[in-house]
């Protein structure tokens, strides 16, 4: 060995850890895009059981009595009161940072999973059409977005033993009616 492939050997060094340390970075970015924008793998419709409000005024009543970040959920999607106008949708800081929901009991879904709620009490009356066009449309395009497979477009109580989204909120028919759209 001569004086000179002994004096390039550092030089190599570096060259290895500057290549591991960029392979390293790509990795974690690359990590960091799956977790925001490809981890989503269900979708879950509440309601809120009451005829009354909008984003911040849920909000608010989740961050006073429960204690959240933010509303337990990712979108939604007005009835009209509040100011707002019925059908209107609203998306939460929860879903601008693409974090976890806190709306089921179920960890694997709050994490991977899609929730929208809706205004109403859907135990008492029917979904208003307009709420019900703005949710089909809504879970076609985070569908197609993400790529979530039918089965896993659930309600609430498809999940857990409770009511929510109401006996009035199909997710059969929902289900049904998203397929058909999908056809035409
Ligand atoms: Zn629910």
């Amino acid at each position: 060995m001569d004086l000179l492939s002994l004096r390039r050997r550092p030089l190599r060094v570096v060259w290895i850890a500057l290549i591991a340390i960029v392979a390293g970075v790509g990795l974690y970015q690359a990590g960091q895009w799956w977790w925001r924008e490809r981890r989503w793998r269900w979708i879950v419709v509440h309601h809120t059981a009451s005829d009354f409000g909008n984003l911040a005024y849920f909000k608010a009543m989740h961050q006073r009595e429960r204690g959240w970040s933010d509303i337990a959920y990712h979108f939604l999607i007005n009835n009209g009161t509040a100011g707002t106008a019925a059908g209107q949708i609203e998306e939460s800081d929860l879903w601008r940072k693409r974090e976890g929901n806190y709306s089921t009991k179920v960890h694997t879904v709050n994490e991977f999973g899609i929730a929208i709620v809706l205004v109403g009490n859907f135990e008492k009356h029917p979904v208003p059409e307009l709420q019900m066009q703005s949710l089909l449309q809504l879970i076609l395009k985070l569908k197609k977005q993400y790529g979530i497979s039918p089965d896993h477009i659930v309600g609430h109580r498809e999940l857990w033993q409770t009511a929510c989204p109401g006996k009035h909120l199909n997710m059969a028919e929902v289900r049904r009616r998203l397929a058909e759209m999908e056809k035409r």
